[in-house]
């Protein structure tokens, strides 16, 4: 079995559509993937439709960015259009558009001249962020990659960063369940904390209705994954992988990572059978 759990569409910050990315997922052999857009579930309809035409068992998730000083992202599998969440997802979204109008605000008081239709046109009507304003840059000029987009102008004390608006990681896991979706743990090797916090937090975390880990992450080093394994047994919670694929824009493919994933089909099967 072949599952990918973690993957961005062209409804948040990735660059394939729904439907092409359930296409590749096909070509490649995946049994099964989930879509996990950041803080939208636009991309899950039409994902879902290609899935069900083409036998690719399609999960709906979402990864909401929580946090206050150190950013946490929360991914959510099983969670549907109704409820509390998708009223936070739309306060999010408009969020996200006021903050990109002031960022390119901030640009061209700093005589970078990128235009709101320029971000919007590499955003493909997804949730707005700081790569598609990156890579309006990139095609204007003004960096030659992506990444130089965001060291030399969005990231903390440059010139476009505006900081965004975030969800508190215990309401984020709240609004996950209380949408009957299963909240999980995205990459917790992107977070900079100690074990021993981090397995206190976890605690917490878990009272508050936290379901899992993703423990498979091509961020994570082998030593981290066995880490996180451990934790996640030891507590209770569901093992989960994704590559984390956000399409051309990142030299990430789908899967990466998950060789390491010797429990895939078991882990899988689990949280399947807790998915509504
Ligand atoms: P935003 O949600 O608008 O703050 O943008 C966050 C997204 O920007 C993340 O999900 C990453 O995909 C991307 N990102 C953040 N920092 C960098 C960086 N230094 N280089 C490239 N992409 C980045
Ligand atoms: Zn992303
Ligand atoms: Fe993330
Ligand atoms: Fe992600």
């Amino acid at each position: 079995m072949k599952v990918d759990l973690h993957m961005h569409t062209s409804a948040s910050d990735g660059t394939d559509d729904p439907k092409t990315l359930i296409e590749l997922a096909k070509a490649l052999g995946f049994d099964a993937v989930a879509i996990t857009d950041h803080d939208t579930l636009k991309g899950v309809k039409s994902a879902i439709e290609a899935g069900r035409r083409l036998g690719v068992t399609v999960i709906p998730g979402i990864e909401l960015s929580t946090g206050d000083d150190v950013e946490i992202h929360m991914l959510g599998y099983g969670v549907g259009e109704g409820g509390a969440l998708h009223g936070q997802i739309a306060a999010l979204r408009a969020q996200r558009d006021q903050r990109m109008v002031r960022m390119v605000e901030a640009l061209n008081r700093n005589h970078i001249n990128v235009t709101m239709d320029q971000v919007l046109k590499e955003a493909d009507g997804g949730s707005l962020g700081r790569p598609h304003l990156a890579r309006a840059l990139l095609k204007k000029g003004y960096v030659r990659s992506v990444k130089e987009a965001f060291t030399r102008y969005l990231t903390p004390g440059k010139a476009g960063y505006i900081k965004r608006e975030k969800l508190t990681l215990i309401r984020a896991i709240q609004l996950i369940a209380e949408d009957g979706g299963i909240p999980v743990l995205a990459h917790p090797g992107m977070i900079e904390m100690d074990p021993q916090h981090l397995s206190g937090c976890v605690d917490r975390w878990r009272e508050a209705g936290l379901r899992g880990i993703e423990v498979y992450h091509p961020g994570h080093t082998d030593a981290q994954c066995a880490n996180y394994l451990r934790l996640a047994r030891e507590k209770g919670l569901l093992v989960t992988g994704g590559s984390d694929y956000h399409g051309a824009v990142k030299a990430i493919e789908p899967g990466a990572g998950l060789h390491r994933w010797r429990g895939m089909e078991r882990d899988f099967t689990e949280l399947y059978t807790q998915i509504r």
